[in-house]
Order: C-alpha cells, then sequence, then structure tokens
C-alpha cells in the first residue's frame, strides 16, 4: 500500500476502544456509555480492505466534536474581528468607540443602532449618513459605533479621514488607483471629519477622486 492508501486505511478503520464498549447483537461495536454503536457497516454488503464496517461518532464522541467545532468556531470568529479591526480603523482609540461605551448624552445613538439592525438592508439599498453637528457632539463616536458593530458581524469596514487619505495618497504616488479602489473595497467606508482639510486644489482633486470612486462602487458611505 502507498502512503496515500495508509492514510485512508488509518481513517477507515481507527477505532478507539474503551474497556467499557461492547459488541452488540448486530456484530459491531458499542460504547459502554452511550450504548450507541461506534461502527456502521458499509451500504449494500460494500468492503474497503477486506473490512465490511467502518468508524462511526457514537454520541459521547460526537458531543466532544460538536465541542471542539464550537471553540473552533469562536477562535476563528475572534481572529475574523481583530483582523477587520487592525485593517479597518486608523486609530486605535476607535476601538473603544461601541455601544457599551455609550455615556447616553447622544439623543440619536438609537439611529446608529437601528443603523447596525438593518445594515442587510442598508448595503442592498447602498444608504449611508451625513452626519454634522459642531464639535464635540459625538459624531465620530456615533460612526465608531456603527463600524465596531459592523465589524463584529464580520463586515469589513474602513474608518478614516481625509488628511490620512491625502497623506497615504501623496506617499504611493504610483498606486493611487490601487489605493482608491482599496478603500472601495470595504462594505462600508466612514469619512471623519469631513470638510477639515482645507482645500487645495490637489487635495479637493483627491477628494472628489475618493467620493467619486465610492459612489460608482455602490457601496455606502457614512460622513461625519
Ligand atoms: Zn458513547
Amino acid at each position: 500500500m502507498c502512503d496515500y492508501d495508509n492514510a485512508i486505511f488509518r481513517l477507515a478503520t481507527a477505532q478507539e476502544t474503551e474497556p467499557e464498549d461492547y459488541i452488540g447483537e448486530d456484530g459491531l461495536l458499542y460504547c459502554g456509555k452511550c450504548r450507541q454503536p461506534k461502527e456502521a457497516y458499509f451500504p449494500e454488503g460494500k468492503t474497503l480492505f477486506g473490512r465490511d464496517r467502518h468508524p462511526r461518532a457514537c454520541d459521547c464522541k460526537r458531543k466532544i466534536l460538536d465541542e471542539q467545532q464550537a471553540a473552533e468556531d469562536i477562535r476563528r470568529h475572534f481572529d475574523t474581528v481583530e483582523r477587520l479591526k487592525r485593517k479597518g480603523f486608523t486609530d486605535p482609540a476607535m476601538r473603544e468607540w461601541n455601544f457599551d461605551n455609550d455615556n447616553g448624552k447622544c439623543p440619536q445613538m438609537e439611529f446608529a443602532r437601528e443603523y447596525v439592525e438593518q445594515w442587510g438592508h442598508m448595503k442592498a439599498e447602498n444608504h449611508g449618513l451625513l452626519l454634522w453637528g459642531n464639535v464635540g457632539t459625538g459624531k465620530s463616536f456615533f460612526a465608531g459605533c456603527i463600524a465596531n458593530a459592523l465589524m463584529k458581524l464580520e463586515v469589513p469596514v474602513c474608518m478614516t479621514n481625509f488628511a490620512l487619505i491625502l497623506n497615504d495618497l501623496a506617499a504611493s504616488y504610483k498606486d493611487r488607483n490601487e489605493y482608491i479602489s482599496r478603500l472601495c473595497s470595504f462594505h462600508l467606508l466612514i469619512l471623519d471629519d469631513f470638510g477639515m482639510e482645507r482645500g487645495t486644489e490637489y487635495g479637493l482633486e483627491q477628494v472628489y477622486n475618493v467620493i467619486d470612486s465610492r459612489y460608482r462602487s455602490q457601496k455606502p458611505l457614512i460622513v461625519t
């Protein structure tokens, strides 16, 4: 047998036998704890490597496998959310802008929750938000709450501002298009403190480029 056959053989025959296990009336090995078979016959009398049966998970084994799977799913989810936060936030402080840290001062916060709850619809209909108001009224916090909540649902979000975008564009002269298409690849783009950048002609042109590309990508944009 070659290595591949050996591996298949081990898979097909590996059986963990416990002292309390027993052979049932059908000739199969049974688990002494849950009294479920640990083996099953191949259908229609078929055989593999001369064996007429293959291992099967009894209830105890199934429970262990399910628990391992659940733990693996949780770990994978945390990794995904962490990766989205690393990629999507331009400032680590943004990680703290979430509904759990809401001090209740912003009466419009329910709209942020609603936006997250209705995300499927918002995305499908390309609904964005325009948040305006005086300095210190919590617009960035509001948008950050949406970003964190959506990332928790494994939605790719980017939260940045034009001062950073203009810096990045200046630094990546050759790959501007690539940079802008990367911004457009996020399911939601949040531009914080829009209008703070004072308009040089170059700056305004880039602002136009980014907004226009985002518009053409038909994905939502939130601007504060
Ligand atoms: Zn069992």
